[in-house]
């Protein structure tokens, strides 16, 4: 048979997908698995059996990140990569990940079954901890491994009831002898759900992603003064939180205003001392600017830095701002890009241009080696909640794309 005209078994995957979903799985029919949780190490130990079952070199190294190797006819050359990430959200949800990963071994075991032997070895790859909820930061396992975040550091790191995660590695039996090095890739490859809701509005199937946006975080602090609510008159006040309230609106304001496809966002607000009869002297909030035009983000943030000035002065309160953490975006390798959009062309499959605006361990692999993703939509646009969904056909057309894509560069001299 022609490589072309070969497919994945798309009821496979979805008894791969449905197994996994019963570890960790909640009555919502969400997920928790949270980073090397008792429900991660099920997990793992079912994903290593798996690559066991095909005869793959499994190795584990001191992040915990569980490469299987399938050897090709020319050992010396450098590998395809393809995963994802088994740990999910706090009441997260099936997909976001797993697909990834069970859509690799999907791969594998497709060549596999049809005794097809790649010039170039193969390495299907479980990123630890890319979620970031139960340590952060996120994407620390691919971060390690490309030498982007210290080893110790990220060891070092706490969940909420102090354990670390070098700790938690030990306990759970995966922090393994290799050390988190990378080794020359020739291309990776991560298929994952869109997250958002343009797939589905659009009517398309794949999502070519030309790369991820930058992440801009900020923490503002606005100070204003405490009084009793009841004998202060409204005149004079000094309070904090309707300072912070309208500097909030002017951050949801700022993407239409700047144009180039920006979101921006304040998602967490901390009030003093949070009583309802004092007038509030302290918020914290944060600000999370993206966009693929890092000038133009950094332009927002001067802007609203200017606003932010204008509205606590009126107000008569402080301010002080700090820029948290930066990562400029992400262009895609163009040829594995392109390669994308080409095979699922040729698949039959409709195609959507678009930019992650969520990172992934692509965002670190793209630093390393020639990368690309492969989006499939995800239903009514949720994902990080229980009802996040991607319809079975999408699953399977997501890794028909990545099959072809992994095949034509395993079988690059
Ligand atoms: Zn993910």
């Amino acid at each position: 048979m022609p490589y072309e005209d070969l497919r994945v078994n798309g009821d496979r995957l979805r008894d791969s997908l449905e197994t996994l979903a019963r570890i960790g799985g909640t009555p919502g029919g969400g997920m928790h698995r949270l980073a090397l949780s008792d429900d991660d190490k099920k997990a793992r130990d079912l994903f290593v059996s798996w690559l066991q079952e095909l005869d793959l070199e499994v190795t584990v190294d001191s992040m915990g990140n569980i490469f299987g190797r399938m050897s090709g006819r020319r050992p010396g050359l450098s590998p395809v990569m393809a995963g994802s990430h088994l740990d999910t959200q706090p009441k997260g949800g099936r997909f976001d990940g797993v697909l990834g990963v069970m859509g690799a071994l999907e791969v594998l075991r497709t060549l596999r079954e049809k005794g097809i032997e790649t010039e170039r070895p193969i390495v299907i790859v479980d990123w630890t901890n890319e979620e970031g909820s139960r340590f952060s930061p996120a994407m620390v396992g691919s971060g390690v491994w490309t030498g982007k975040l210290d080893l110790q550091w990220v060891h070092g790191r706490k969940d909420v009831h102090g354990r670390a995660l070098g700790q938690e590695l030990e306990r759970i039996g995966y922090k393994g002898s290799t050390p988190c090095k990378s080794w020359p890739v020739h291309a990776y490859y991560e298929l994952h759900i869109e997250q958002g809701p343009v797939l589905e509005r659009e009517g398309k199937r794949i999502g070519v992603p030309r790369g991820i946006v930058c992440l801009h975080w900020y923490d503002v602090v606005v100070e204003g003064t405490a009084n009793q609510v009841g004998p202060t008159p409204m005149e004079g006040r000094n309070d904090a939180l309707c300072a912070a309230a309208e500097m909030i609106l002017k951050v949801n304001a700022l993407p239409a205003e700047m144009g180039g496809n920006m979101v921006a966002t304040v998602g967490e607000i901390h009030n003093h001392p949070n009583s309802r009869n004092i007038i509030p002297d302290r918020v914290h909030f944060t600000v999370d600017i993206r966009s693929w035009d890092d000038q133009l983000a950094l332009q927002a943030w001067e802007r609203l830095k200017k606003d932010f000035q204008e509205i606590a002065s009126r107000r008569g309160c402080g301010l002080k701002t700090d820029v948290t953490w930066r990562v400029e975006h992400v262009p895609f390798d163009e040829r594995l890009v392109q390669r994308v959009r080409e095979t699922s062309r040729r698949l039959g499959y409709p195609t959507h241009e678009m930019v992650s605006g969520a990172g992934h361990d692509a965002s670190y692999m793209a630093m390393v080696a020639p990368t690309a993703m492969i989006f499939v939509p995800s239903i009514g646009g949720r994902s990080h909640v229980e009802v996040e969904r991607t319809s079975w056909e999408d699953c399977e057309a997501g890794a028909n794309v990545l099959l072809q894509c992994v095949l034509q560069s395993a079988m690059e001299g």
